[in-house]
């Protein structure tokens, strides 16, 4: 799960770590009402949308009157920002950020992910902030320094100091840099984060250390013992396919490509997205109706995939386990009646009343591709995908 930057620096000060002091918005007269309040010469006026490049995309403007707060809060709510996170189509802007004014020194960069590799939380820093990590972990990697943090003793002064001079913190700000990091790991262990990305993190003129960037993800399993993370969802940010899957208890993730798959099981799910990979096609979701599949469930995800203008052919693969093939089948025919199928549909069951099942399949008089093995479905449905 994501929020929103206003959102994520909302946690950090409560763990202590500085950020500008700043108002969420959501018309232009509360944006100008914003900066009046906050007072000074310069505010900054950001755009809130959970991806991040809104700098280069024209979603991050420096304003030095309030005339200027005016225009481009109002230039940029209600912008389509594309960012090289959004992809082409962009986010619609409904939310902003109005900050006071930074007076940069220097931008830098401290990050923290869930490693799996060594089981711990990595802290990633680099002297190269306010631009694209991946861009230096690609062409300069010994400009980002790690640390693996120890989950019994935490981010140890000697591991934060050593870090904060390697990235060029000013020896004078070395304690705050320290208290920063300790704060962020704390806020990042706390709500069960799995990224915290402060990107820039500055030095201001007069040296201070601080937040002027904010992102979070959150572990989505770990939510329902965070309430007060979950009210900062924003669903207008999130997929309308995943939301609606999510209320059928049904886990979707939308992917780019033709094929709907309908699957039970997550380790069956991803199995299948591999064997269509393989024979040269490409899922448009990924999909596991869970182990007690009822028919309405299924209707419910052959929904959720027919709205998707790019399906052209849904592979349903089962193992009847718990669930018998038969009841599988006769959900999958009422299902396919019910939503007025406009794709070949192609269907692989094996377990548990695996004949039975297909019976019912075969005498259904819907016109249903069936299959004896994944290999089989696979390539029968990437040839159905292209239209042979
Ligand atoms: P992102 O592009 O989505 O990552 O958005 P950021 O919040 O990181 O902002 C992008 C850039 O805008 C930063 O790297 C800064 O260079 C600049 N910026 C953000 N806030 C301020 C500010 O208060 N003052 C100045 N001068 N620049 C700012
Ligand atoms: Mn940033």
């Amino acid at each position: 799960m994501n929020i929103h930057e206003y959102q994520g620096k909302e946690i950090l000060r409560k763990y202590g770590v500085t950020t500008p002091k700043g108002v969420p918005c959501f018309s232009v007269d509360e944006a100008v009402k914003a900066a009046e309040t906050l007072g000074g010469k310069v505010w900054v006026v950001k755009a809130q949308i959970h991806a991040g490049g809104r700098g280069k995309g024209g979603g991050v403007k420096v304003a030095k009157s309030l005339d200027e707060v005016r225009q481009y809060a109002n230039d940029i709510l209600g912008m389509t920002l594309v960012t090289h996170q959004t992809g082409p189509e962009g986010r619609l802007v409904k939310r902003l950020l109005i900050e006071e004014g930074a007076d940069i020194k220097k931008e830098l960069y401290v990050g923290m992910v869930v490693d799996r590799g060594s089981q711990r939380v990595a802290l990633m820093a680099s002297s190269e902030g306010g631009m694209d990590i991946e861009h230096v972990a690609e062409h300069t990697p010994e400009k980002i320094h790690k640390v693996f943090i120890d989950p019994v003793k935490g981010l140890l002064d000697s591991e934060a100091d050593d870090i904060a001079r390697k990235i060029g913190v000013p020896e004078g700000s070395v304690p705050q840099a320290r208290a920063f990091m300790q704060g962020l790991y704390k806020a990042f262990d706390e709500t069960d984060a799995s990224l915290a990305e402060i990107n820039p993190l500055i030095v201001t003129g007069d040296d201070r250390i601080v937040a002027l960037d904010a992102k979070f993800n959150f572990d989505s399993n770990a939510m329902y013992r965070h309430p007060e993370i979950v009210e900062m969802r924003d669903l207008d940010e999130e997929d309308p396919a995943e939301i609606e899957a999510s209320k059928f208890d049904l886990t979707y993730i939308s992917l780019d490509g033709n094929i709907g798959c309908l699957v039970n099981g997550a380790g069956l799910a991803m199995a299948t997205m591999d064997v269509i990979k393989l024979y040269g096609g490409s899922p448009a979701n990924f999909l596991d109706v869970g182990g007690g599949a009822t028919t309405e469930k299924v209707t419910e995800a052959f929904k959720i995939m027919l709205k998707n203008p790019d399906i052209k052919a849904i592979l349903v693969n089962i193992f009847g386990g718990i669930m018998k093939c038969d009841v599988i089948a006769q959900g999958v025919i009422a299902a396919a009646k019910q939503v007025d199928l406009t794709v070949p549909l192609v269907v692989r069951m094996a377990g548990t009343n695996e004949e039975l099942g297909k019976k019912i399949l075969a005498e259904s008089g819907l016109p249903i591709i069936t299959a004896n093995n994944m290999a089989e479905a696979a390539e029968k449905v990437v040839n159905a995908a292209q239209g042979k």
